[in-house]
């Protein structure tokens, strides 16, 4: 018996066939086996009668721009598989990120503070034996998704939504004047599935990093690179109030390296082993990445593993894509949430990117459905190229190690000591961005600048390890920030004319200003 199954055996929900059947889909990722899928179709022919303005087709952050949406008067549905309900593991953010969401009259104030479920602080990064590093209100506040999803759901109904609960999204026909929606309806287990068509000015994705529109829009090409996550929330650690936001403490294991996030939630301590790395054959399992964990989990957190009552397994894998945010060709239809990849591939946080763009989102979305810029390009242009996002790449490739590659067992840990120096020497308007996965030109030139001068030898030798190619590519994100950076004030200082320009004008204008300001991560100082 693994000690998985041991762990894990005992817990409610099955998690170790939840185990399974994600470990099933990581193999097919690796081995180039993923079904295809064929799910939007494309017709001339214009539908008789479109009965919503927007179809939201999952529900776990689609209610999020539901609510968005129905409050500022769209008919909205929403459509979910299973039943609008967050999970029972908090997701962790910044107190400074949800601010949005009664900035947007989502939730009051007092909401918000009710689906605060835990909060701590300090929090500590550290790599190999380098010097410890403590940062205060980053990713140190846990959002009680369950509580969260109960009240939007609440201001969706009041607002005008309609809810679609076990309905699951089947396929869809993109009309000249709308979208023909196919679901299937699960009232309960005994009954037939009865298929249910909505027609929609605009279908929005929110069904998640598997959903079957990407799977059609990627083909079946190999992510570039992945995340693998494992962990629990249990009890039986000694009493800490403090929290771990990156730490490593191991040399290279089986061509990975390990990092470890821990703080205290609602009902435990929450502990996560995540590594990056890309989608070879070879590479670890979910399962084999859980037995490194259980080994591994006594050393990080000094507890044995017979005092501990875990309440929870977490796992995951999120498939990253050079090529994001993900945006669609075939027109009005639109990804958001984790389906849309628009958050960096160093991340596994998609709650706090939405968050971060929902304004962005709901206004766009509202701005195109009103001046009717529902076309593949108008789309487009509310999931644009984003640079800050794009350079985290050569970051992901620094914190990897291909299968075959010679690379000196404490090479990332020397490496992200000396990175994280330089920033933290930088100070926190350096620091804290960019651990909130916000990356700034500023920021990141004088980091780059001040590591090559401090650890000249520790910098150099990323070179070889990420590969010319990588650093080529990585040079034109770079030049694109700079002028991203550069931009964007001009952009703004540009909005008394683009006022005055006529609906369709404005919207793509608008578009640019966002994708300045967003592209160069100046959202994080508002
Ligand atoms: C272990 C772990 C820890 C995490 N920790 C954090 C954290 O601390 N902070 C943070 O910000 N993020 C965290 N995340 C990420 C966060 O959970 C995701 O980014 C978020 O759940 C993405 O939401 P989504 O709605 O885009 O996709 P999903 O969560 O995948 O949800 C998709 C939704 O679509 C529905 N759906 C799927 N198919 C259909 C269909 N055919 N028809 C209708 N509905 C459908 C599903 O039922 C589901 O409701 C974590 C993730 C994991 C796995």
């Amino acid at each position: 018996m693994s000690l998985t199954e041991q762990m894990l055996a005992s817990l409610p929900g099955s998690p170790l066939a939840g185990l399974k059947q994600a470990d099933d889909l990581w193999l097919r990722y690796r081995t180039g086996n993923l079904p295809a899928a064929q799910v939007i179709h494309q017709t001339e022919a214009p539908l008789e009668a479109v009965e919503w303005d927007v179809v939201i087709c999952g529900g776990t952050l689609g209610v999020l721009v539901g609510v968005g949406l129905a409050q500022r008067g769209w008919r909205v549905a929403l459509l979910e598989r299973g039943q609008l309900q967050g999970r029972q593991q908090e997701w962790n953010i910044s107190r400074r990120e949800l601010t949005a969401l009664t900035d947007l009259g989502l939730l009051t104030a007092a909401e918000l503070e009710e689906v605060i479920a835990s909060e701590y602080n300090p929090a500590r990064i550290q790599f190999g034996d380098g010097e410890p590093l403590w940062v205060n209100d980053v990713l140190n506040v846990g959002v009680d998704p369950r509580g969260l999803l109960e009240r939007l759901k609440d201001k969706f109904l009041a607002a005008g939504g309609k809810l679609f609960e076990r309905t699951a999204f089947e396929a869809a026909w993109v009309h000249a004047n709308g979208v023909l929606v196919k679901a299937m309806g699960k009232p309960s287990p005994e009954e037939p599935e009865p298929s249910q068509s909505f027609t929609t000015r605009l279908l929005v994705d929110a069904m998640g990093h598997f959903s079957p529109l990407v799977r059609q829009a990627r083909g079946t090409a190999k992510p570039d690179a992945l995340c693998l996550v494992v962990g629990t929330c249990a009890e039986g650690f000694a009493k800490n109030e403090t929290g771990d936001l990156i730490v490593s403490f191991t040399p290279l294991r089986h061509q990975c390296q390990y990092f470890w996030e821990a703080f205290p939630a609602r009902d435990g301590r929450t502990t996560y082993l995540f590594t990056y790395m890309d989608a070879d054959p070879r590479r670890l399992s979910l399962g084999e990445l859980f037995e490194e964990y259980w080994q591994l989990l006594p050393e990080y957190q000094q507890v044995s593993l017979e005092e501990l009552q875990v309440k929870r397994a977490l796992f995951g894998f999120f498939p990253c894509y050079r090529h994001s945010p993900l945006q669609y060709p075939w027109g009005r239809t639109l990804a958001v949430g984790d389906s849309s990849g628009s958050q960096s591939p160093l991340s596994f946080g998609g709650f706090g990117a939405i968050i971060r763009h929902l304004e962005r989102l709901v206004r766009g979305i509202d701005e195109a459905l009103a001046s009717d810029c529902l076309g593949p390009t108008a789309l487009g242009a509310l999931q644009p190229y984003q640079p800050n996002l794009s350079v985290t790449w050569l970051f992901q490739r620094s914190m990897s190690v291909g299968v075959d590659q010679p690379l000196a067992e404490q090479h990332i840990n020397r490496m992200l000591t000396a990175m994280f120096a330089a920033m933290a020497q930088l100070g926190e308007p350096t620091l804290k961005p960019f651990l909130q996965d916000v990356v700034q030109f500023p920021a990141l030139a004088k980091t780059l600048a001040m590591a090559s001068i401090k650890s000249p030898g520790v910098v150099a030798k990323v070179i070889p390890q990420v590969g010319i190619g990588s650093l080529g590519t990585w040079l034109k994100h770079y030049s694109s920030l700079a002028g991203y950076s550069a931009l964007d004030p001009l952009a703004r200082a540009l909005d008394p004319l683009i006022e005055l320009l006529p609906p369709v004008q404005r919207y793509y204008s608008h578009r640019w200003q966002d994708s300045l300001f967003y592209g160069s991560g100046k959202d994080y100082d508002i």
